[in-house]
């Protein structure tokens, strides 16, 4: 499933708007349910972009749903295939982190090697009330 996952992140990051950092990312957010949800990040040269990881999540929270699983993150510069492991950003960790439970994975590709963390992971002593 995490494979599966990746893949689907790849074909997502494909649809990436982003002319200005030209770093397409792409995400695979995997629902309780087994449902999915693609988001590739879109930027915007006047206010702040969206990343790949919270497009996933904005899809299907408004679409109702609440109880993830996984989410499967790939980034690579434009017109490259990607290599490099692709870690979400700061803003993205405490968002996602509103929605998850501490089994949730953050699913990663390193080199061809599939890799996984949890929140505790990425955002430890995160803000949490
Ligand atoms: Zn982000």
């Amino acid at each position: 499933m995490f494979k599966e996952d990746i893949e689907l992140a790849k074909q997502a990051r494909l649809n990436a708007y982003s002319p200005y950092g030209k770093y397409f990312v792409g995400a695979c957010l995997r629902c309780k349910d087994d449902t999915t949800y693609l988001g590739c990040n879109i930027e915007n040269h006047g206010i702040q972009s969206i990343c790949a990881e919270r497009t996933a999540f904005v899809k299907a929270l408004s679409e109702g749903k609440r109880k993830f699983k996984s989410i499967a993150i790939v980034g690579a510069p434009m017109g490259e295939e990607v290599k490099d492991i692709c870690l979400p950003c700061g803003y993205c960790r405490q968002f996602i982190s509103e929605f998850i439970d501490d089994d949730f994975k953050f699913i990663f590709e390193d080199n061809g090697e599939i890799v996984v963390y949890t929140i505790d992971d990425l955002l430890p002593n995160r803000f949490d009330f």
